[in-house]
């Protein structure tokens, strides 16, 4: 029997939990946790994803804000905001939507942000101290990951990890955090990427199958094993006359083939996308309560 992970309704679970904590804060006279995301330009997808984070945080309690620059803005330009956005006291933690435009250096701008309000957990600081399992934000989608497999308690103690991709933002972070010796985590994990030789010979080993490479639908029936829990991360947009947006999502593993061999499998969409936003928005809270660095 397969088990779908119902990213959307953890989720949605999570932010009612954290409804109610903001509530009890802001009885008590507390801070409401305050969330600001920067996008620079106007890329169609990014603006989903922007939209989609503003609007949890309202469905959370948050106070949350939405800077925007225009696609021709400077790296100067943009790291003079961010020297703002790190002064200013009533903001809790922020978010600059990648891909930024071509001529800004993305780890530049990653490095600027300070470690205090970077609730995406890409400054190298945040990195280190989640390599050397100290308290710190984990970056949000491999922290969603974590949290899926936790609350479907899925047992991952020496099982067989697989990982395909090793961006710096899904497929490295997660590869660390499967071999944690933490739960979810002391798995005994193989990270693959476009040098692999072999990929089937070793996706065929996986009793955890995470991929997020970016290309739809790449993973087939003949490349996984029974019983394997599929973690699709993939998110790619193609045009579609048959969608009111105008366009139709696909992850990374063909659905409908691998999911009758899964035991657990994650859907596109409906599974880490919205398990993303629910581990920003904890960060965020974290930031607002001090958890992580006071
Ligand atoms: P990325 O930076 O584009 O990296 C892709 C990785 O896949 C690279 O490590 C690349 O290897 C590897 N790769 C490419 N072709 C391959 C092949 N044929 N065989 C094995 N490995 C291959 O990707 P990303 O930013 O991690 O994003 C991956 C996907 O996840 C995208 O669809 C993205 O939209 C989605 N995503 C979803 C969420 C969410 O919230 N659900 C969040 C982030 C990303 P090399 O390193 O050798 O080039």
């Amino acid at each position: 029997m397969t088990t779908i992970l119902d990213g959307k309704l953890i989720s949605e679970q999570i932010q009612a939990e954290i409804l109610l904590d903001v509530n009890t804060l802001k009885a008590q006279g507390g801070k409401t946790p305050h969330l600001a995301a920067v996008l620079v330009g106007n890329d169609g997808a990014s603006e989903t994803y922007v939209a989609a984070k503003v609007k949890a945080c309202e469905k959370a309690g948050f106070i949350s804000s939405l800077v925007r620059l225009p696609e021709t803005a400077t790296e100067q330009e943009l790291l003079a905001k961010i020297d703002e956005l790190n002064k200013d006291t009533a903001i809790d933690g922020y978010i600059v939507q990648l891909p930024l435009p071509k001529h800004i250096h993305e780890h530049k701008i990653m490095e600027a942000i300070s470690p205090q309000k970077d609730v995406d957990g890409f400054h190298p600081q945040n990195v280190g101290r989640m390599a050397l399992n100290l308290p710190t934000y984990l970056p949000a989608t491999p922290y969603g990951i974590m949290q899926l497999l936790e609350r479907y308690k899925i047992d991952t103690a020496g099982k067989h990890c697989v990982v395909i991709g090793r961006s710096h933002i899904v497929g490295s972070p997660i590869s660390i955090l499967m071999a944690r010796n933490a739960v979810p985590g002391n798995c005994t994990v193989t990270l693959c990427h476009s040098r692999t030789a072999n990929l089937k010979e070793h996706t065929l080993k996986a009793d955890i199958l995470i991929v997020a490479l970016g290309k739809s639908e790449f993973v087939t029936a003949d490349m996984v094993k029974d019983g394997v829990v599929v973690i699709d991360v993939g998110i790619t947009r193609i045009a579609s006359d048959k969608t009111k947006s105008g366009f139709k999502l696909f992850g990374d593993v063909n659905y409908e083939e691998v999911a009758p061999k899964a035991s657990f499998i994650t859907p596109v969409p409906g599974g880490i996308g919205p398990m993303t936003i629910a581990s920003l928005l904890i960060n965020t809270l974290k930031a607002s309560k001090k958890e992580v660095y006071n």
